[in-house]
This record gives structure tokens, C-alpha cells and sequence, in this order.
């Protein structure tokens, strides 16, 4: 039906996940919602012949922003190129990928809030009017032409729309945003990907590793190839419930899917910081981390679970937390009864 999509992608971009990813939307698991409004696009943009308008996805890393970017050009049956936000450090940089752009071809920008400004201005026309505006030469012999492109489709995938301008985000048309997902959506991916990876699985395994996996698909496969890894060489190869417990736990995931980071990090705000509040950056500098890497990839799972909440004066534990660490009864900052802090 569709024909096979030509991918034009960056060196830097390797795709680990390609043997588990979904190839097409309606393969995907959950995030009905989102995926009713895309399909309605997508298939409008197909009867109109028309290119499908511009897309932005938000949310934390590996909940599907960029399995949806791949798989809507394939269900459209059109070329895509990948770019990520982070490379386009000039304009020039995005010239190649703009003129590469075919009639209803997909641009894929991953991470777009990493691209500077004169980029994200650059690019304004170009959305709107598919026209790029190019200065040559400088001074009193400077000139703008204008260049004319082919009506193209932009998908944008963003952890954090807060740091996108709000003239940028206010050219996509459809704005998405990708919510973690249930225990009961991520079991069935589990399940599909055990049949991929060739590893049979018990039902109740299935459910364990995605109780343990943050709510975060990319997690759930990550757990998955461990257990398989752990079931061949500690076990008859097959995940048993017992197996997947024991696999888990070797590699410090903890009943609620919290990892050695995670817990680190709620350590480090109970024993240095007795509890919070305390600002993101001065954790961050404590666990010897990026602060964008606490944002983005830690904080989301623990906000979400209520593990941590945000405060005017910073990030704060709650009693659940503490409760989790065992430390339920301890005052925190007190430093008496917490053995093995930073295990
Ligand atoms: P993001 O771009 O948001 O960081 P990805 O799209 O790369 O996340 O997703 C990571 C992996 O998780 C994918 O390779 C895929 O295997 C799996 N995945 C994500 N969303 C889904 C989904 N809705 N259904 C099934 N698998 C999914």
C-alpha cells in the first residue's frame, strides 16, 4: 500500500531501537488519543494529496516522539530525513535538509529546542511559506534572494517545549504531548517485543518488568534485553517470574522501577539537603550530573509517581519517598540510621 520511505539521516544518528520499533502508527501500543488526531491528519493529507501539516511533539526521552516521526512518513508513503536540534548549530547547517526536502516529505528535528536562535528564525519562513531567505555576499554588496522550496511537513520532537520560542511553536500545526504509560500498556509491549527478541516470557514476568520501567517504553525494552541476556545465561532461557525478579534486582532496580540513579538522587536530597526544598542545579552539582539531565531524564518519573514534588523554593521529598527508602521514621537530614546512602 505505502511504498517504502528513502531515509536521509545523520551520521551520529544510530537507531538501537530499529529491531523493536513499531514501523507504523497503528502498530503502536497506547497514547490512543494522540494517535486518533494523527491518524485523521495523516489520512487527510493523503486524500488531499496535500502535505501534512506541521507536527510538534513534547515529552520525556523514550515515550514514542520518535517512533510517531517515523512512522508517520511511511503511513504517508513519503521520503524523510532525520536531523537532530543539536547539530544544527547554523543556518547553513539546515540549508542541505530544506533543498533536500521533497513535495510532502517529512523533516524529522529531533531535540529542536537545541537549535540557536538564528536557526530557529531561519527556519520561520521556510515553515510557513516554504521560502528560504539567503544572504550573499556582505557588506554594501550584500543581497537576499529568496529561495523557493517544496511544500514540505516538519515534525519537531522537544523534552522540554518551555525552551521553544513561542513563535516557533505557534507555526506547528498539531502539538502533541506523550504521556507516560500504564503498566497494562507496557506489559503488551513487553509482550510483542518478547516475540521479536525471541524470548518467551510468562505472562506475570511481562507484567513485572513493566511494573519496573518508569512507565517509559524504551525502558521496558532495555529490561526486557537484560532479562533475556540473564534468562540464557543463568536460566533455561526462558523469563520466568522468578528469573525476571532475579535479573532485575542484579541490576539494582528496585520493586517501583526506580534505578541506582534514581535512588541516588532521592538520597542525596534527604541526606544533604534534609528533604528539600533545594534548586535543581545544586542536586545536580551534588550527584556530579547535568542539571538537564536530572530534568529530563530523572525528575519526570519521580514528579510524576509523587516521590518528589516542586515547590516555589525548590524540589522536596514526600513521606512516600522517604517511606520508599526506608527512611519513613528517620527526620531526614538526620544522618543516624541511614547505612549505605549512596549504594
Ligand atoms: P523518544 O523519541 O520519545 O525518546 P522513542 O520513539 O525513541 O522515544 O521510543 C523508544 C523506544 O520505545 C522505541 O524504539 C520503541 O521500541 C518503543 N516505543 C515507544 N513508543 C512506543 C509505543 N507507543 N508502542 C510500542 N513501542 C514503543
Amino acid at each position: 500500500m505505502t511504498r517504502e520511505p528513502i531515509l536521509q539521516q545523520p551520521a551520529e544518528f544510530k537507531d538501537d531501537d530499529r529491531d523493536l520499533r513499531p514501523q507504523h502508527m497503528q502498530e503502536m501500543v497506547g497514547q490512543r488519543e494522540v494517535y486518533a488526531r494523527l491518524e485523521i491528519a495523516v489520512d487527510a493529507a493523503s486524500k488531499r494529496d496535500e502535505p501534512l501539516g506541521h507536527i510538534l511533539f513534547d515529552g520525556p526521552p523514550g515515550l514514542g516522539k520518535t517512533t510517531f516521526a517515523m512512522c508517520i512518513p511511511r503511513d504517508l508513503g513519503v521520503r524523510f530525513q532525520i536531523a537532530s536540534g543539536a547539530a544544527l548549530a547554523a543556518p547553513k547547517d539546515l540549508i542541505p535538509y530544506l533543498t533536500n526536502a521533497e513535495q510532502r516529505s517529512v523533516l524529522f528535528i529531533d531535540e529542536i529546542h537545541r537549535m540557536p536562535n538564528a536557526v530557529e528564525e531561519f527556519l520561520y519562513p521556510a515553515m510557513e511559506d516554504f521560502r528560504i531567505d539567503l544572504t550573499l555576499g556582505d557588506g554594501v554588496n550584500a543581497r537576499t534572494i529568496n529561495m523557493q522550496l517544496k511544500p514540505f511537513t516538519l515534525i519537531g520532537a522537544t523534552t522540554r517545549t518551555g525552551l521553544l520560542s513561542a513563535p516557533l511553536r505557534d507555526r506547528f500545526q498539531l502539538r502533541e504531548h506523550l504521556d507516560f504509560y500504564s503498566t497494562d500498556e507496557l506489559s503488551e509491549i513487553v509482550r510483542r517485543n518478547a516475540v521479536k527478541l525471541q524470548v518467551e516470557i510468562d505472562g506475570e514476568a511481562a507484567r513485572e518488568i513493566a511494573v519496573r520501567s518508569r512507565g517509559t517504553p524504551r525502558v521496558a525494552n532495555n529490561r526486557l534485553r537484560w532479562v533475556r541476556d540473564y534468562a540464557v545465561s543463568r536460566a533455561d532461557g526462558r523469563a520466568s517470574l522468578k528469573v525476571t525478579k532475579d535479573a532485575l534486582a542484579m541490576q539494582g532496580i528496585d520493586p517501583l522501577g526506580l534505578d541506582r540513579q534514581d535512588r541516588k538522587y532521592l538520597k542525596t536530597l534527604a541526606r544533604v539537603f534534609g528533604g528539600g526544598p533545594a534548586g535543581v542545579e545544586a542536586i545536580a552539582h551534588t550527584m556530579n550530573l547535568a542539571p538537564d539531565t536530572l530534568i529530563d531524564e530523572v525528575e519526570p518519573y519521580l514528579l510524576r509517581s509523587e516521590l518528589v514534588v516542586r515547590t516555589p523554593r525548590g524540589r522536596k521529598m514526600t513521606p512516600a519517598a522517604l517511606d520508599h527508602l526506608g527512611l519513613g521514621d528517620v527526620p531526614p537530614g538526620s544522618t543516624s540510621g541511614q547505612p549505605n546512602l549512596f549504594d
